[in-house]
Protein backbone atom coordinates (compact mmCIF):
# COMPACT_ATOMS: atom_id res chain seq x y z
CA UNK A 1 0.00 0.00 0.00
CA UNK A 2 1.24 3.46 -0.92
CA UNK A 3 2.07 5.38 2.09
CA UNK A 4 -0.12 8.07 3.49
CA UNK A 5 0.81 11.16 1.97
CA UNK A 6 -0.14 13.75 4.10
CA UNK A 7 -0.92 17.27 4.04
CA UNK A 8 2.23 19.11 4.76
CA UNK A 9 4.04 17.10 2.50
CA UNK A 10 1.43 18.21 -0.30
CA UNK A 11 1.55 21.71 0.71
CA UNK A 12 5.66 21.80 0.57
CA UNK A 13 5.51 19.79 -2.77
CA UNK A 14 3.05 22.45 -3.69
CA UNK A 15 5.47 25.41 -3.00
CA UNK A 16 8.14 23.75 -4.26
CA UNK A 17 6.72 23.17 -8.24
CA UNK A 18 5.18 26.65 -7.84
CA UNK A 19 8.17 28.14 -6.58
CA UNK A 20 10.14 26.88 -9.73
CA UNK A 21 7.24 27.96 -12.09
CA UNK A 22 7.55 31.55 -10.87
CA UNK A 23 11.60 31.78 -11.23
CA UNK A 24 11.49 30.14 -14.44
CA UNK A 25 8.51 31.85 -16.26
CA UNK A 26 10.53 35.34 -15.68
CA UNK A 27 13.70 33.83 -17.33
CA UNK A 28 15.34 34.86 -20.45
CA UNK A 29 18.06 32.45 -20.98
CA UNK A 30 17.76 31.01 -17.13
CA UNK A 31 18.44 34.44 -15.74
CA UNK A 32 15.76 36.55 -14.05
CA UNK A 33 15.35 39.48 -12.43
CA UNK A 34 14.33 40.44 -9.29
CA UNK A 35 10.90 42.41 -9.11
CA UNK A 36 11.46 44.56 -6.40
CA UNK A 37 15.30 46.08 -6.59
CA UNK A 38 15.84 44.86 -10.39
CA UNK A 39 19.19 42.54 -9.61
CA UNK A 40 19.42 40.04 -12.05
CA UNK A 41 20.55 36.79 -11.48
CA UNK A 42 20.43 32.77 -12.51
CA UNK A 43 16.82 32.18 -11.61
CA UNK A 44 18.32 29.30 -8.96
CA UNK A 45 19.38 31.85 -7.14
CA UNK A 46 16.28 33.69 -7.00
CA UNK A 47 13.61 33.26 -4.49
CA UNK A 48 9.94 33.34 -5.06
CA UNK A 49 8.56 36.60 -3.04
CA UNK A 50 5.24 36.77 -1.44
CA UNK A 51 3.73 40.06 -1.38
CA UNK A 52 0.85 38.88 0.85
CA UNK A 53 2.76 36.41 3.48
CA UNK A 54 2.75 32.53 2.77
CA UNK A 55 0.72 32.11 5.70
CA UNK A 56 -2.60 33.13 3.74
CA UNK A 57 -3.10 30.00 1.87
CA UNK A 58 -5.98 32.28 -0.82
CA UNK A 59 -2.71 34.24 -2.06
CA UNK A 60 -0.10 31.67 -1.15
CA UNK A 61 -0.02 30.21 -4.91
CA UNK A 62 -1.61 33.46 -6.67
CA UNK A 63 0.76 34.15 -9.68
CA UNK A 64 0.41 37.76 -8.94
CA UNK A 65 1.41 38.02 -5.75
CA UNK A 66 3.61 35.62 -6.30
CA UNK A 67 6.68 37.32 -8.24
CA UNK A 68 10.85 36.43 -7.95
CA UNK A 69 12.85 38.31 -5.52
CA UNK A 70 16.60 37.88 -4.46
CA UNK A 71 17.46 36.83 -1.19
CA UNK A 72 18.30 40.71 -0.25
CA UNK A 73 14.94 41.75 -0.93
CA UNK A 74 12.87 38.33 0.16
CA UNK A 75 14.67 37.96 3.13
CA UNK A 76 16.69 40.66 4.76
CA UNK A 77 14.26 43.20 3.60
CA UNK A 78 11.53 41.31 4.45
CA UNK A 79 10.14 40.88 1.27
CA UNK A 80 10.26 44.95 0.47
CA UNK A 81 6.16 45.01 0.86
CA UNK A 82 5.73 48.45 0.06
CA UNK A 83 7.80 48.24 -3.39
CA UNK A 84 6.22 45.12 -4.15
CA UNK A 85 2.80 46.88 -3.89
CA UNK A 86 3.66 50.05 -5.81
CA UNK A 87 5.36 47.88 -8.48
CA UNK A 88 2.27 45.60 -8.49
CA UNK A 89 -0.07 48.39 -9.15
CA UNK A 90 2.24 49.83 -12.02
CA UNK A 91 2.68 46.02 -13.77
CA UNK A 92 -1.09 45.13 -13.28
CA UNK A 93 -3.05 48.12 -13.18
CA UNK A 94 -3.94 50.31 -9.99
CA UNK A 95 -5.68 48.71 -7.39
CA UNK A 96 -3.81 45.65 -7.66
CA UNK A 97 -2.31 45.75 -4.42
CA UNK A 98 -5.50 46.53 -2.77
CA UNK A 99 -7.14 43.95 -4.43
CA UNK A 100 -4.49 41.37 -2.71
CA UNK A 101 -4.71 42.04 0.30
CA UNK A 102 -7.93 41.83 0.36
CA UNK A 103 -8.22 38.46 -0.93
CA UNK A 104 -5.19 37.37 1.55
CA UNK A 105 -7.56 38.01 4.01
CA UNK A 106 -9.94 35.27 3.08
CA UNK A 107 -10.19 32.16 4.50
CA UNK A 108 -10.38 29.07 2.24
CA UNK A 109 -9.50 25.53 2.63
CA UNK A 110 -8.08 23.64 -0.27
CA UNK A 111 -8.77 19.58 0.01
CA UNK A 112 -6.00 17.40 -0.74
CA UNK A 113 -7.31 16.59 -3.97
CA UNK A 114 -7.44 20.25 -4.94
CA UNK A 115 -3.52 20.37 -4.08
CA UNK A 116 -2.96 17.58 -5.72
CA UNK A 117 -4.46 18.90 -9.10
CA UNK A 118 -2.06 22.10 -8.67
CA UNK A 119 1.18 20.29 -8.42
CA UNK A 120 0.10 18.38 -11.56
CA UNK A 121 -0.52 21.57 -13.34
CA UNK A 122 2.59 23.34 -12.14
CA UNK A 123 4.29 20.27 -13.17
CA UNK A 124 2.90 20.50 -16.44
CA UNK A 125 3.73 23.97 -16.75
CA UNK A 126 7.09 23.72 -15.92
CA UNK A 127 8.03 20.43 -18.28
CA UNK A 128 6.68 22.82 -21.05
CA UNK A 129 9.51 25.25 -20.12
CA UNK A 130 12.26 22.67 -20.78
ZN1 LIG B 1 15.99 42.36 -4.88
Amino acid sequence: MPKKINRSKLVKKLDTIFSIFIRRKNSVNEISTCFTCGKKDHWKKLQNGHFQSRKHYSTRWDEINCQVQCAGCNVFKYGEQYVFGNKLDRKYGSGTAERLYIKAKKIIKLSNPELKDMILRYENFVKLMD
